[in-house]
């Protein structure tokens, strides 16, 4: 009887690792890792990257005009439309090593090792496709659920902070252009870097 408590208390143990486990790196709302998880993976894998001399791609997606969405249909539809688009990033990723975050709100991130920047453009072209019949209005204007995005890689980039700014500067390069749009962050010779 003795033996018998031990085993279901050494279940209950790795059921509350795991629990933590999941509350330390998973974003509640969305199921996808949070901001914290993203800064030990992303800098895991550009180590790791640089060892096999292989690459790395990443992208930050951003809701576009949501503000808007929440605006017209009110913020509990906007937490269903965070969690859509969730769902719809988890789903696209077809590979076992790719990782999708919720950076917050409505801006996600997604890391592709071994993978070009064409990978993910085509992964964010179908989940736009999804989403393009879902309209709102606001002033007059009609909007869609769109998405902005900046990719950057490495090699070009070749540390936590410098990627994460990269892909945060190709984001917003790509909302002053119109929005609805990939930019990728090119490395540029500034007399700073030369
Ligand atoms: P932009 O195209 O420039 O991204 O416009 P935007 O309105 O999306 O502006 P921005 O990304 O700066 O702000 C995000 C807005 O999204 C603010 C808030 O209204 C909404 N939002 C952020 N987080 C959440 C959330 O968790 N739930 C809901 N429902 N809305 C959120
Ligand atoms: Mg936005
Ligand atoms: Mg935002």
């Amino acid at each position: 009887k003795a033996e018998m408590i031990g085993f279901i208390s050494f279940r209950e143990d790795v059921t509350d690792k795991k629990h933590i486990e999941e509350i330390a790196t998973k974003d509640e709302m969305s199921g996808l890792y949070n901001r914290r998880f993203y800064k030990e993976i992303i800098k895991k894998e550009i180590n790791r990257a640089k060892r096999a001399n292989s690459n790395i791609t990443y992208m930050m997606i951003d809701i576009d005009v949501f503000k808007q969405y929440n605006d017209t249909y009110g913020h509990q539809e906007g937490d269903n439309v965070i969690k859509q688009v969730s769902n719809a990033i988890q789903k696209s990723l077809m590979r076992g090593s790719d990782y999708a975050f919720r950076m917050g709100g409505e801006e996600f991130g997604v890391l592709f090792p071994n993978t070009e920047p064409q990978y993910a453009v085509s992964i964010i072209d179908d989940i736009r496709h999804a989403f393009s019949n879902i309209k709102h209005t606001h002033e007059g204007s009609t909007f869609t659920v769109s998405f902005s995005c900046g990719i950057s890689k490495y090699p070009g980039f070749s540390n936590t902070s410098e990627f994460s700014d990269a892909a945060d500067k190709a984001l917003y390069y790509a909302k002053n252009k119109g929005r609805n749009q990939v930019h990728l962050a090119e490395k540029t010779r500034t007399p700073d870097n030369e």
